[in-house]
């Protein structure tokens, strides 16, 4: 199918995209790569008479990054994200989770900010900027705000997002040196969404795990902040009891949903493996 028809904007800052989106209301919508919004109108998910093209605003773009935290445009590509060494440095995380979307075509053309914005659960990038702390610059009619990843997604494509603001920028803190990460993603074929995926870090200090994160994807209608089992290895040597409790502990915080992926209980085992493997990669990674 095509879509129905639109007007198409493609203005060259941010106050015009705002204003747009305020002249047009509920018949307008940012577009950014159009790698998930275009799929959806072309199968009339979404009907939209007028849609406001975000690439040529300079403000959206480029990678920053200082002793204490990285900030990367909203559309700053999935491409990019992995062609950036200096960011592969700061947060390897990231290189390691964007690689495993999709496929290069599509990274090409998706953006972080789209990613995120979005709001599907089977976006991998939601779940990996709740593990890293990161938080989301907004900008609208009102001015502009911030708003944690752990707080933003309230339910499948329902975000804190008003319908007017545009997410402008994320900003992560870079985690202490030495500090473990891993990005694991069980999929049915390359290019695939997740069944399930975790993204993991740890923080070893005198043999003991000073401080961790746990994020889950694709297993609840919202990434799956798993606090309470990154808790169960903080202050432990991550053996096989702690894993064990993390485990347990992330597989009971998820809500998944039977599928073409699969039924609730081999979502559950497929979580549990996952995170597994990312915790003994993580672990192995931490010095
Ligand atoms: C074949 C295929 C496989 C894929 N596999 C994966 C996968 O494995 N993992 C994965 O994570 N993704 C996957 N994707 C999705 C892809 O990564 C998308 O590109 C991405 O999710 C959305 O980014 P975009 O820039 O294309 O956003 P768009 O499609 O342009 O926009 C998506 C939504 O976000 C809104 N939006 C975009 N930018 C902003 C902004 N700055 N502020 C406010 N709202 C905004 C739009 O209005 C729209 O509602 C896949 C896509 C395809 C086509």
């Amino acid at each position: 199918m095509i879509p129905t028809g639109f007007s198409y904007h493609r203005p060259a800052d941010l106050a015009s995209a705002v204003g747009l989106l305020q002249a047009h209301g509920d018949e307008a919508r940012v577009i950014a790569g159009g790698h998930s919004l275009i799929p959806m109108m072309k199968l009339r998910m979404a009907d939209l008479s007028h849609l406001v093209d975000l690439q040529d605003i300079a403000d959206l773009k480029g990678i920053e990054i200082t002793d204490d935290t990285v900030t990367i445009g909203a559309m700053v590509t999935q491409h990019e994200l992995i062609d950036s060494d200096a960011l592969a440095a700061a947060i390897p995380l990231i290189r390691e989770a964007a690689l495993q979307i999709a496929d290069p075509q599509v990274r090409y053309m998706g953006t972080l900010g789209g990613n995120v914005a979005n709001g599907d659960p089977g976006n991998d990038m939601p779940g990996l900027m709740q593990c890293l702390g990161a938080t989301y610059a907004l900008s609208g009619p009102d001015g502009g705000r911030e708003v944690a990843a752990r707080s933003f997604y309230e339910a499948a494509y329902f975000t804190a997002r008003e319908d007017e603001e545009i997410l402008t920028r994320v900003t992560i803190p870079r985690p202490a040196g030495g500090t473990g990460y891993a990005y694991e993603k069980q999929k049915r074929k390359i290019g695939d969404y997740a069944t399930a995926a975790a993204a993991v870090l740890i923080r070893m200090d005198g043999g003991a795990c000073a401080e961790a994160s746990i994020a889950m994807t694709n297993l609840a209608d919202t990434p799956v902040w798993a606090e309470d089992a990154a808790a169960a290895l903080v202050g432990t040597t991550v053996d096989d009891a702690a894993r064990k409790a993390a485990i347990e502990t992330a597989v009971a915080a998820i809500d998944p949903v039977t599928d073409n992926r699969g039924p609730v209980e081999f979502k559950q085992h497929v979580a549990g493996v996952i995170l597994g493997r990312a915790i003994d990669r993580a672990l192995e990674r931490a010095s």
